[in-house]
């Protein structure tokens, strides 16, 4: 079981002598206990309480790194059941799966995909992750020949399906250097997969239906020198896959089942209701996600859903603090005030350009929160105004002193015109109405 921070602190040597970096060793039990510190960073931690400590603080869930460079990502090293205890760290990679019985036009057409295709929101570029290929053909010269048009097309981490090795090790003479994800390593092959991963130090799928079997796999793969695995548990349906990854979250997160403390790997390919199946997937703890070639608009959703799931509820998505442009505003050009909540930064801005009427956005610090939440928070006040007036020299930018708050922010607007002499301009509680307020309040 995973130990409190009180008892872990117990175990540690009280000497505050700060040289884990940390000014008390209470802090730094703390940090333990969030799976934040390394044990090996107290140097007069006894050989015995080092034990106690790596076991129970290291992630219940192994960090699993897949691909090499620019697109390569992380999966696992979570701590919790549910986002709303911490966080969720590490998103899903989303796969496209191809097969090598397709033709080399198709199969470059979908990893020129994957490797172009992106889209913006809150600030972030959203995209899918990689290509799944799979040796349908059952030949290693058609997966190698597959592996090597996508190795082509773009340097995008991969998912080499095939049950068998000669063709896997066909396929890593092309990609051995990149860390591709094999799948999938079973009760019969799991030797010679290892031998092959271990080689190419490669992250390793492994294959079992129920959860002992997996657990089982999984310490005989530890054993052969493989620890970077993901696990399938072969889902003959949705229902199965979310009862048992599930199972597998819960059972390595309380530590009750140590090896089963790796990422789950799904095919949603299998399924009927394919977006449904990635929808569940992102919720229910898989990290590793094949689909076939998603539509833009199932792309999209399922990107979206990733990046709420994976955003921490306790910290909002926040914008730098700052004056923004939007197009080229000059001198007479309409300042608005508005808050650093992403949401609400690229909801107006978006608003904004649609206007096309240049303009100034000054974004005012309320550590993420919305304009009607910091107003009743007291975190948007008529100083936090006057110092960002002040600090991003809004006065040098515009030959008038109108400023525009949003409809939300109408309480502050005679502390506002006080304190920083500013004549105050209520606009519209919904951003969608700021091009009419615009172009009848600003315009006139
Ligand atoms: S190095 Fe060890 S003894 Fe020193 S403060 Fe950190 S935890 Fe305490």
């Amino acid at each position: 079981m995973a130990l409190k921070a009180l008892d872990i602190y117990k175990l540690l040597p009280k000497k505050n002598c700060k040289e884990c970096g940390d000014p008390t060793c209470l802090t730094f039990a703390m940090k333990l206990a969030g799976g934040k510190a390394d044990v090996d960073l107290c140097p007069h931690l006894d050989e015995q309480a080092k034990a106690v400590l790596g076991a129970s603080t290291r992630p219940p869930i192994r960090l699993v790194k897949i691909g090499i460079g620019e697109r390569s990502f992380a999966i696992g090293e979570e701590f919790v059941l549910y986002r709303h205890e911490k966080t969720f760290y590490h998103p899903p990679g989303i796969f496209f799966k191809v097969s090598d019985t397709q033709t080399m036009e198709e199969v470059s057409a979908v990893t020129k995909r994957v490797r172009d295709e992106s889209f913006i929101r809150v600030g972030s570029d959203l995209r899918c992750n990689g290509i799944a290929l799979e040796n349908s053909s059952g030949t290693k010269e058609m997966f190698a020949a597959a592996v090597a048009t996508v190795e082509k097309a773009a340097d995008l981490p991969l998912v080499l399906i095939s049950e068998k090795t000669e063709s896997l090790f066909a396929a890593l003479v092309h990609c051995g250097t990149y860390r591709p994800l094999l799948h999938a390593a079973t009760k019969e092959n799991f030797k010679e997969m290892c031998a092959l991963a271990k080689h190419h130090d490669c992250p390793l799928v492994i294959k079992a239906r129920g959860l002992e079997q997996l657990a089982q796999l999984a310490k005989e793969c530890a054993l052969e020198g493989v620890q970077d695995l993901v696990m399938d548990s072969s889902p003959q349906s949705l229902g199965e896959f979310i009862t048992a990854s599930t199972a597998i979250r819960q059972l390595a997160i309380t530590r009750a089942m140590p090896d089963l403390g790796y990422p789950v790997f799904l095919d949603a390919t299998g399924s009927d209701i394919q977006d449904a199946a990635i929808a569940l997937g992102i919720v229910k703890y898989a990290s590793v996600i094949v689909t076939a070639p998603l539509s833009e608009a199932s792309a999209k959703a399922a990107l979206t859903l990733r990046q709420n799931i994976y955003t921490d509820p306790q910290k909002p998505i926040q914008m730098n603090p700052g004056l923004y442009r939007v197009g080229t505003p000059g001198k007479d050009a309409p300042v608005l005030m508005t808050v650093n909540f992403s949401l609400t930064f690229f909801t107006l801005q978006g608003y904004l350009e649609s206007t096309r009427i240049p303009c100034f956005m000054l974004v005012v610090d309320t550590e993420g929160l919305s304009v009607l939440t910091s107003v009743a928070a007291g975190k948007l006040n008529e100083t936090l105004v006057r110092d960002a007036l002040i600090r991003f020299g809004v006065e040098n930018e515009v030959a008038h002193k109108k400023l525009i708050i949003p409809g939300y922010a109408a309480p502050l607007s005679g502390r506002i015109e006080e304190m920083t002499g500013w004549k105050v301009l209520v606009g519209p509680r919904d951003a969608a109405e700021i091009g009419e307020y615009l172009e009848q309040e600003w315009k006139k």
